[in-house]
Order: structure tokens, then C-alpha cells, then sequence
């Protein structure tokens, strides 16, 4: 399960984050999901309320949710361009050979301690 995978990774940052700046809860962490990540928001949801929730300094830390565009970039004329609009090939001049540049992963933005 990929979602399972990902907040095990939330959670080790932030525990890092929170045992960093000796505190005992965390509030919110805030996290960038790729449009192409293939994460699904509820499941990310679910899987980490169940992980959090297993230890004192994560319960009831909210994890909040933002979309990241997936952004593709054309090696041939350098045109960037929304990925899911237009796919591999590249709406300004038509080659193939543009590689995906933003959009695929998730990125912890912000770690709110108390
Ligand atoms: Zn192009």
C-alpha cells in the first residue's frame, strides 16, 4: 500500500522536526501532493490518522492536504506546460521529448509544532 509507505516518511520527519525543537506535540504538518502522485487524498488521510495516532508526540496532529500542478518541461523548445492537459507531447511544437519536472511526489511544506 503506497499510502502507508508515505506517512511512515511523513512521520519520521516530522518526528525529527518535533524531538529537534523539544516539543511534545505537533499541530499540523502540511504536505504537497503531485497531481500525478497517484496518492489518494483520503486513503493519506486514513492511513495517517491510524499511524499518528499509535504515539503520544503525533496524536491528533492534523495533516493538511495541498495539490501540486504537474508541471512537464519540452527538452526541444524549452516550453512548460500543465501535464495533465497535454501529456508527453509537448502543445507548443509537438515533440515527444519533454520529461516530467514537478507533480509526481509529495513534499512535506511545513512542520507547526506547540
Ligand atoms: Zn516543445
Amino acid at each position: 500500500m503506497h499510502e502507508l509507505g508515505i506517512v511512515f516518511y511523513i512521520a519520521d520527519e516530522v518526528r525529527d522536526v518535533a524531538l529537534a525543537n523539544g516539543a511534545t506535540s505537533v499541530a499540523s504538518v502540511t504536505v504537497e501532493l503531485g497531481e500525478v502522485s497517484g496518492v489518494v487524498p483520503r486513503l493519506l488521510q486514513d492511513a495517517w490518522r491510524w499511524c499518528a495516532d499509535r504515539e503520544d508526540l503525533l496524536r491528533d496532529c492534523e495533516l493538511v492536504m495541498e495539490e501540486e500542478s504537474a508541471v512537464t518541461l519540452c527538452e526541444d523548445c524549452g516550453t512548460r506546460y500543465g501535464t495533465v492537459a497535454h501529456g508527453r507531447t509537448c502543445p507548443a511544437c509537438g515533440s515527444p521529448h519533454t520529461h516530467l519536472e514537478q507533480g509526481s511526489g509529495v513534499v512535506i511544506r511545513e512542520i507547526a509544532v506547540v
